[in-house]
């Protein structure tokens, strides 16, 4: 009777023999290697940039807008809704800031909730390195994998530019296709459907909006106006600012429904958010029916955007000259400025990406396949997309965790 092949002995002489291998030196990587390693594990976290964490460097303006403080499962995407909410129960955000104030990082909170470094996103990849290094976690950089090999009696054998390696439990961690001079790659979803995973369609997410023809015509010359907004699609609404830019509009209202809104479908802008604009106006009339719309919005809104409004959508006159039904038409294109996007910047630009890896595949408490045992799917690869505002990072953070307790 032959002995049973390890993964060890299958990796051959000079082999690397490891408990856990995850793939990906990104937030849900080192957090997953972290975790492991704090258990006794021997991990070694391998990726193929040349340096681990480039998009915690770039994140958040190079501030690292590392959690949200109001981290709920209402503010992911995904086919399954309910599939983070037992990662993020067990790995919140007062636990990342209980490590982040451990490693004595100063951090403020800019709005709704979101936490920023006062000083770098270089302190908390510092920070991630040193809790690596504590519990003798690896880390190597410049490792490309090639073939991965699954064995019988578990584990898995690796083929990568740094030799053979052998692991117990593999781990998932190669993000989205967002920003590919990142190192983005579609390696996480090719993997997952070579191990009999469903992917679901990947897209852009949190991403700027392009406009084109006659769209793009009547307001590209406006670009650098910005301006407060709330923006509606498909029955979801985003307040926040908005920038008409040369190819079309961006900011965090427009970044936020851009993860929801599809070509084609329907999108509106309120341009006056949290003020009843049919009421604003009829209180315009009665006060100063002698000025103009074009004055009276110029107040409200940029003096430019206002009169573009002017131009294209509405005309100007006395306010004191609209008869009720004028004053109600106006007020819709305030509250419900229609827009018609025709796209979205792409992969370039974008911050996330939505789809991935199916969640019925996955164990939601232990982020392991459920077919293939031992090997885990964390972060981005997975199709759970938070908001923008620190989210996306507390996802990498409670599914690495959930990982690398049991990997
Ligand atoms: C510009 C920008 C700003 C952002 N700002 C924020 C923010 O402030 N707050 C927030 O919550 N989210 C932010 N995000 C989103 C956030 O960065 C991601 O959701 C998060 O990094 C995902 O973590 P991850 O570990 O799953 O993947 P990543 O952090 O993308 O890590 C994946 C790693 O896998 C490696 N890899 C890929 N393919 C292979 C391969 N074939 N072999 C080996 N290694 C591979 C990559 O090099 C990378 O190091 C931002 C994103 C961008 C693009």
């Amino acid at each position: 009777m032959s002995r049973p092949e390890t993964a060890a002995r299958a990796a051959g002489a000079g082999h690397d023999d490891w408990d856990v291998i995850v793939i990906g030196a990104g937030a849900a990587g080192l957090m997953c290697a972290i975790t492991a390693g704090a258990r006794g594990r021997r991990a070694l976290v391998i990726d193929h940039a040349n340096k681990v964490g480039k998009k915690i460097l770039m994140s958040g303006g190079g501030r690292c807008n590392f959690t949200n403080t109001g981290t709920t499962p209402a503010q992911y995407l995904s086919a399954n809704p309910h599939f983070c909410k037992s990662a993020l129960a067990r790995y919140t955000p007062a636990d990342f800031i209980a490590l982040v104030d451990s490693h004595g990082i100063a951090w403020h909170e800019k709005e709704l909730g979101q936490l920023f470094c006062d000083g770098s996103s270089k302190q908390i990849v510092r920070m991630l390195l040193d809790e690596a290094e504590a519990v003798e976690v690896q880390v190597r950089t410049h490792c490309s994998v090639g073939d991965i090999r699954r064995l019988e009696q578990g584990g898995f054998v690796l083929a990568t530019t740094s030799g053979r390696l052998a692991c117990e439990s593999l781990v998932i961690a190669t993000g989205g296709l967002s920003i590919p001079s990142m190192g983005a790659s579609g390696f996480g979803y090719e993997l997952a459907r070579r191990f009999g995973h469903e992917v679901l369609p990947t897209r852009a997410g949190l991403v700027p909006l392009t406009l084109s023809g006659k769209h793009l015509e009547r307001i590209n010359d406006l670009s650098g106006v910005a301006l407060d907004i709330s923006a509606h699609c498909k029955g979801v609404a985003f307040r926040n600012r908005m920038l008409i830019t040369h190819r079309g509009l961006s900011g965090p209202a427009i970044l936020q429904i851009s993860s929801y809104w599809r070509p084609g479908d329907e999108l509106r802008l309120d341009l006056l958010p949290g003020e009843d604009a049919l009421a604003w106006l009829q209180r315009q009339q009665h006060e100063r029916g002698a000025a103009e719309l074009k004055t009276v919005l110029s107040e409200h809104l940029p003096r430019r955007l206002a009169q573009r409004l002017c131009e294209v959508w509405l005309e100007s006159r006395p306010m004191r000259q609209y008869t009720p039904a004028q004053l109600h038409d106006i007020a819709t294109v305030l509250s419900a400025w229609p827009v018609v996007a025709s796209g979205t910047e792409g992969w370039r630009t974008a911050e996330v990406t939505l789809g991935g890896v199916d969640t019925r595949g996955i164990s939601s408490k232990t982020m392991m396949s459920n077919t293939v045992p031992g090997l885990f799917f964390i972060g981005e690869v997975v199709d759970v997309t938070g908001w923008l505002g620190g989210y996306n990072f507390q996802w990498a953070w409670a599914s690495g965790h959930a990982a690398g307790s049991v990997a």
